[in-house]
């Protein structure tokens, strides 16, 4: 095996670890936080549906004995998520539907979406992924060649779309291909990358990643997903500002989560950390409609005026596109 190699290898130790004790357990996660034990049989019972997992240095960022962390609402499982809401389904934005081959989403010209791995580091309560099939759907690293093929045959495919789960668990050497191997289809020029990571475990950012990121001849982007201030730690501004120092165009997607981010502060505050930490926002996500995820619905009414507040309270290019995912629409809803 080569140096390359054995130093790929080695710097995915450390993160892999990381992730290894990360809280998957309700009782863990209350006795962890101070929170009272009357929370633990509905944390148990919404678990069964979608387990419970969340890093330790993510955990830290919680308000101990506070009940309505804006970070807590996001990873502990409530009782809320088991009641079935009308209108709200497993597969909202019907992705099976766009489905070409096993792993693949082609439902935007010129751009496909390729499922990299069926995990994720953290699960977010309000996922619409929640219920997504993924063993049906994960190609592995021996069916990305059928995907390869796919994207190989429409030249109109100018940008992959790494998703998943979490395309950032696939450890360096298995990213190295498959970057390798979109590198060699001469029309894609741009790899984007749809990451909690750098927020939830920013111990994957290592210096061989960003490596990695640099030597190919693909332009990356990583989208990151961080939906509050509290989420960017001094650990989480330290890799971005590595990879904002590589080059690497940083942008920002959050979901509207009432609880959590419905707030004008908030908002603004997490505008102006991700604007120091050299992050543009992108997209503010409007709920999709997944079952058990009906708590955190917040109207198109009130999103909108929290748009408008924010463009009084900020430059425009701080101020994020308020967007709707539809069901078999070949873009998203601009609102
Ligand atoms: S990181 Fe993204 S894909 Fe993973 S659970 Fe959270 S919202 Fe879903």
């Amino acid at each position: 095996m080569s140096t390359a190699g054995n130093q790929q290898d080695s710097s995915d130790l450390a993160w892999k670890q990381a992730l290894s004790i990360a809280i998957t357990q309700p009782e863990q996660l209350l006795e962890y936080l101070n929170l009272p034990s009357t929370w633990l049989e509905p944390a148990k019972a919404a678990s069964k549906l979608f387990p419970l997992k969340v890093p330790l240095g993510f955990a830290n960022r919680i308000e101990k004995a506070n009940p309505n962390d804006p970070l807590l609402k996001q990873i502990l499982p409530l009782a809320a998520e088991l009641i079935q809401t009308p209108g709200y389904s497993a597969d909202p934005l019907q992705e099976q539907a766009s489905n070409p081959i096993p792993g693949l989403l082609h439902k935007y010209h010129g751009r496909v979406l390729l499922i990299a791995t069926g995990i994720c580091a953290v699960n977010c309560r309000y996922c619409f992924r929640r219920e997504f099939p993924y063993q049906d759907n994960n190609p592995g690293s021996k069916g990305w060649d059928k995907a390869l093929e796919y994207i190989k045959s429409d030249s109109s495919i100018t940008e992959v779309i790494l998703s998943g789960g979490d395309p950032l668990l696939l450890s360096d050497k298995p990213l190295q291909n498959l970057l390798d191997k979109m590198a060699e289809i001469c029309h894609v020029k741009t790899v984007r990358f749809h990451t909690r990571l750098p927020i939830v475990l920013p111990e994957r950012i290592t210096d061989s990643f960003i490596e990695l990121l640099r030597n190919s001849r693909l332009n990356p982007v990583i989208v990151l997903h961080c939906n509050h201030p509290n989420e960017i730690d001094a650990q989480v501004s330290q890799v971005l500002s590595k990879l904002k120092a590589a080059g690497i165009t940083l942008l920002n997607q959050a979901v509207l989560l009432a609880g959590v981010n419905d707030d004008l502060e908030a908002q603004v505050a997490l505008q102006q950390k991700l604007f120091e930490n050299g992050v543009l926002p992108y997209y503010l996500h409007m709920l999709d409609k997944v079952q058990g995820s009906a708590h955190f619905f917040v109207s198109e009414a009130k999103a909108k005026q929290l748009i408008f507040e924010m463009t009084q309270r900020l430059p425009g290019y701080l101020v994020p596109k308020l967007a709707r995912e539809v069901a078999g629409m070949g873009s998203k809803l601009h609102l």
